[in-house]
């Protein structure tokens, strides 16, 4: 797995952007225009190594991600192997370090 944190961080409000219910990214800022990337549930190697730590993808009709084993944390995954995680701690840019930090922190 070597998936890369997307750098992605509203200036005015510092909000990473969220999915609402019409699909949209959105931040607090109500005239702030995401570019949209369309998440995806990752590859084969992706899914084994988050269901591995526990992690479970949530489908909806208008969204997709996982969710961490403790539910308070959320990962989006993009077609460019980016990942974005708003509860991740800003030093981690590599996925797999930060599940396995994340993992730990369960025990
Ligand atoms: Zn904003």
């Amino acid at each position: 797995m070597n998936r890369v944190r997307a750098d992605v961080k509203c200036e005015a409000c510092g909000q990473e952007p969220r999915r609402n219910e019409q699909g949209r990214l959105v931040c607090e800022c109500p005239a702030k225009q995401w570019c949209d990337k369309a998440p995806t549930a990752g590859s084969e190697e992706d899914r084994a190594i988050l269901e591995h730590y526990g992690w479970q993808l949530v489908e909806l009709p208008y969204d997709i991600y996982w969710v961490g084993p403790v539910a308070n944390a959320i990962l989006y995954l993009y077609e460019d192997n980016s990942w974005v995680g708003e509860s991740a701690p800003k030093r981690f840019i590599h996925l797999g370090e930060y599940l396995e930090w994340y993992a730990k922190g369960l025990r």
